[in-house]
Parts: C-alpha cells; sequence; structure tokens
C-alpha cells in the first residue's frame, strides 16, 4: 500500500504542476518521504529554533513527512543570471511558485483524505518570527530529512536538480517508506572545499564562508519586495542559487 501511495503522491505533484498556466516553467518534481518520528525533526528545534514545530504539533495522528521540490526551468534561471538585479521572472516564480505549492498541498490532502488519511501543512513562506527570522517549519530542513538533497554554503538545499526552485511540505497519517538520503554532499564547497561562487554571487555581503547574516540577506528581501511592488509580495533574492548548483549537482 505504501508504494502506491507514494506515486499517487508523486503523480498528483506532478499533475499540479502540469496545470500550472502562469509564466514560470519548471522541469520535473522531486519528491520525499521521512518518518515523522524521525530523530531529525526534534535536531530542529536546535538547528532553526526552539520554536520549530514537530510533526506532531501539525497533525496529532503524524506517520510521514512528505517533501517535494519545483525546480525552475533553466530559462528562469537564466533571466536571473542575466539581470544585475532580480529578473522580474524570477520573482513571478517566486510568486506563483508559493501559489503552486498551496495548490498542490491542497489537491494531496484531498486525495489522500478520500482514502481516509489526514494531512496537515504549513504555507510555503512567511511562516517565521519577522524578529528573529527564525522559521516554524523550515521547508528547506524537513526536505533534507526527507533525502532530497544536501546543503550547499548558501545555506540552501541542493537537490539533484540542483537548488532553483521551490520547496514544500506536509505531515500525513499513513506509513511511507522513507527516501534514502544523498550518499555525497552535493556542494562542491562541502565536498571538495572549493567553488564558493555562491558568496561571489550575493550582492550584499550577506553570505560568506563563515555564515550566512540573516538580517542584512532580509533588507536585500525588503528591497527587491518594494522594487516590485505591484507583483505583490516578493521579498526574494536567490542570486546565491544562480552558480554551479542551479540546476543540478556539480561536478569537478
Ligand atoms: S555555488 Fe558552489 S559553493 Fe555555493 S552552494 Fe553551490 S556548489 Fe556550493
Ligand atoms: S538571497 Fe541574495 S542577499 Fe541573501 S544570501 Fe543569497 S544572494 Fe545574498
Amino acid at each position: 500500500m505504501s508504494v502506491d501511495l507514494k506515486d499517487l503522491v508523486a503523480d498528483v505533484v506532478k499533475r499540479e504542476v502540469q496545470k500550472h498556466r502562469g509564466k514560470t516553467k519548471y522541469r520535473e518534481p522531486l519528491v520525499g518521504f521521512a518518518p515523522a518520528n524521525h530523530p531529525g525533526f526534534g535536531e530542529l528545534k536546535r538547528a532553526v529554533g526552539p520554536e520549530h514545530l514537530l510533526p506532531h504539533d501539525l497533525l496529532p495522528g503524524a506517520r510521514s513527512v512528505v517533501a517535494f521540490f519545483l525546480p525552475f526551468a533553466a530559462e528562469v534561471v537564466e533571466a536571473h543570471r542575466r539581470d544585475p538585479f532580480v529578473s522580474r521572472l524570477w520573482a513571478e516564480a517566486y510568486i506563483e511558485t508559493n501559489e503552486l505549492i498551496t495548490r498542490a498541498c491542497r489537491a494531496l490532502a484531498g486525495e489522500l483524505a478520500a482514502l481516509g488519511i489526514e494531512a496537515a501543512w504549513q504555507e510555503p513562506t512567511h511562516n517565521f518570527d519577522p524578529v528573529s527570522l527564525r522559521s516554524f517549519w523550515s521547508h528547506k530542513h524537513v526536505a533534507y530529512l526527507c533525502g532530497l538533497g544536501t546543503f550547499g554554503l548558501h545555506h540552501m538545499l541542493i537537490t539533484p536538480s540542483g537548488c532553483a526552485g521551490r520547496l514544500g511540505s506536509l505531515v500525513v497519517s499513513a506509513d511511507l517508506s522513507p527516501t534514502d538520503p544523498p550518499e555525497r554532499e552535493f556542494c562542491l564547497y562541502r565536498r571538495e572545499g572549493r567553488c564558493g561562487a555562491c558568496v561571489s554571487l550575493c550582492p550584499t555581503g550577506a553570505l560568506s564562508a563563515e555564515g550566512l547574516d540573516k538580517q542584512k540577506c532580509y533588507r536585500h528581501l525588503l528591497e527587491v519586495d518594494a522594487f516590485y511592488a505591484d507583483l505583490g509580495t516578493c521579498d526574494v533574492c536567490g542570486k546565491c542559487a544562480t552558480g554551479p548548483c542551479a540546476l543540478g549537482v556539480p561536478e569537478g
């Protein structure tokens, strides 16, 4: 039964992406799974912040966690690379993909409910404390525990399809066999001690090999939001996600 359910989850996410009629183009979605009692979820209270929720906080009957990655098409990345600021297409992709993730979560919850399975999720973004900027439910850390990738020097998750895209996740009341984690580091810096393109690409100096200054980064995101005020909320930058790990795992 669990294999069928995993296929169903992957099919629903894929279907929602195919139904998308916005400007953003995508590559094939990735889906990963973890048990709700994975000890890593408890560790997120230390790694992310004490406010970080556990799967059982979202859903008392939680048995598994599902994460999915919607990778942007190369043209979205290329437009962002070419633009000295944040490209309009990248800003639109941020907004459209957040909406798409919400639709995918709703569709998944509906399909699972028809099978008597409960599901709960957090919105794809803006689920963080506005002062500390710490997330209550960090999709990238959840996706990491679901075996979708490894963290890069830029503090984003690098999946087999790169890091340029967005993540969503749900907690469900069914047992789903876990996804095996990657067997190697996907970031060149973490694997071989070289690259660092993301640091060079950062326009604010918020990112360095020593860490990420979240407040400095977020100030820039708010500037972008103000610049694209006609689009809606788009506090996004992601220049650091346009390097060699944008569209796949970089090889040496
Ligand atoms: S740009 Fe290079 S150093 Fe930065 S996260 Fe990607 S692979 Fe790692
Ligand atoms: S999102 Fe932009 S400002 Fe923030 S670390 Fe990445 S490149 Fe720097």
